[in-house]
């Protein structure tokens, strides 16, 4: 697997690293993402070592990662790299933010004069960090000028809109991207789930050998109905004909209404004195089990996966605090279901 991140990103955002080395190994990295989530530090940092992947010109760049990612000495690097450390490399690195700090919004004449840069052909891989997309900052004019680019690209364009949430960012922009959840600073991920995001090839029960706690609790979900959707994707049960055609309005109905009879049975669980990170951990990790923790290598499924395990920490804290416990498991399996259907439908 090609190195793209120094280890101290990887050990930080073990989950946005490996997506993003997942995804360019196999040539898929999409023109646009959406960076949401509160570390903005580790966002740079990605989007930073993305490029330098992208333009290194060191030959040992395959087998050893960038130039600029590796500890050796400034003046050993390839201009490239150094340029794009400087955050000023002509050519390859783009940074669309309030220039002075004085304006609220980004200035459209801005977003013009980088959307002109971009069309024109390059040799260069070029990066386009928006700081903060949300629409106050990010609003639609300067949005407008950019997303013809992000349409039709010429040549790699890697566009990164930094967010807190997706909610704060205009919809013609999310429409336009893949989300990548980054994780807060300090919320280390532990347990098997990450193991298993991480690329772990492992099988459940392995991964589980210090969670001995949730194998009765996947035993007990992996036959109810809300499963056979994931059954389906991963080949394990045929789907019937009338269900093969994309998720349409009836089938998504029919998807709610086994979301909600699933959603029974995990307050019955949590009822019967089960904890509730570890009846959501057995509800994530079934799931996984279903889908065979080898499909994480692929990044739609790791970027799937990802996105639910944010959707399974949200519900843990909505559990833990005011909301009663029915309303925050049936917003979190609809929630999951929404997930389903625009990620891998
Ligand atoms: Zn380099």
């Amino acid at each position: 697997m090609a190195v793209v991140f120094n280890s101290a990103l990887i050990k930080s955002q073990p989950t946005v690293t490996t997506f993003f080395t997942s995804a360019l190994a196999q040539g898929k990295l999409a023109h646009a993402y959406l960076f949401v989530g509160g570390n903005v530090e580790d966002k740079w940092l990605a989007a930073r070592q993305i490029a330098l992947y992208l333009n290194c010109t060191d030959d040992k760049r395959e087998t050893l990662g960038s130039c600029g990612i590796r500890e050796i000495a400034n003046e050993t690097r390839c201009q490239s790299c150094r340029w794009i450390l400087e955050g000023k490399h002509p050519q390859a690195w783009f940074e669309l933010k309030d220039p002075d700090a004085t304006t609220i919004k980004i200035p459209v004449e801005r977003a013009r004069q980088i959307s002109a840069e971009l069309a024109k052909t390059s040799h260069y891989n070029r990066v386009i960090i928006v700081e903060d997309a949300s629409q106050e900052i990010f609003h639609r004019p300067a949005a407008n000028a950019l997303l013809k680019t992000i349409e039709e690209p010429r040549g790699v364009l890697f566009f990164a809109f930094f967010a807190r949430s997706v909610d704060q960012v205009l919809t013609t922009v999310v429409s336009r991207c893949q989300v990548v959840p980054f994780k807060q600073d300090g919320q280390a991920l532990v347990g098997p789930i990450a193991l298993a995001v991480q690329g772990s090839t492992d099988t459940l029960p392995r991964l589980l050998k210090d969670h001995q706690e949730l194998i009765p609790i996947v035993q007990s979900m992996k036959n109810r109905k809300f499963f056979d959707w994931s059954k389906a994707r991963s080949g394990k049960q045929r789907r019937l004909p009338h269900e093969m055609h994309s998720q349409g309005p009836s089938e998504k109905a029919f998807a709610v209404s086994e979301a909600l009879e699933f959603g029974k049975v995990i307050v019955g669980l949590i009822g019967d004195e089960h904890d509730s990170d570890a009846v959501i951990d057995g509800a994530v990790l079934t799931e996984l089990e279903i889908i065979g923790t080898r499909a994480v290598l692929e990044p739609k499924i790791s970027g799937y996966l990802s996105n639910l395990e944010n959707l399974a920490d949200e519900a843990k804290m909505q559990l833990r605090g005011y909301v009663t416990k029915k309303a925050a498991i049936d917003s979190f399996l609809i929630e999951w279901v929404n997930l389903r259907s625009r990620t891998i439908a």
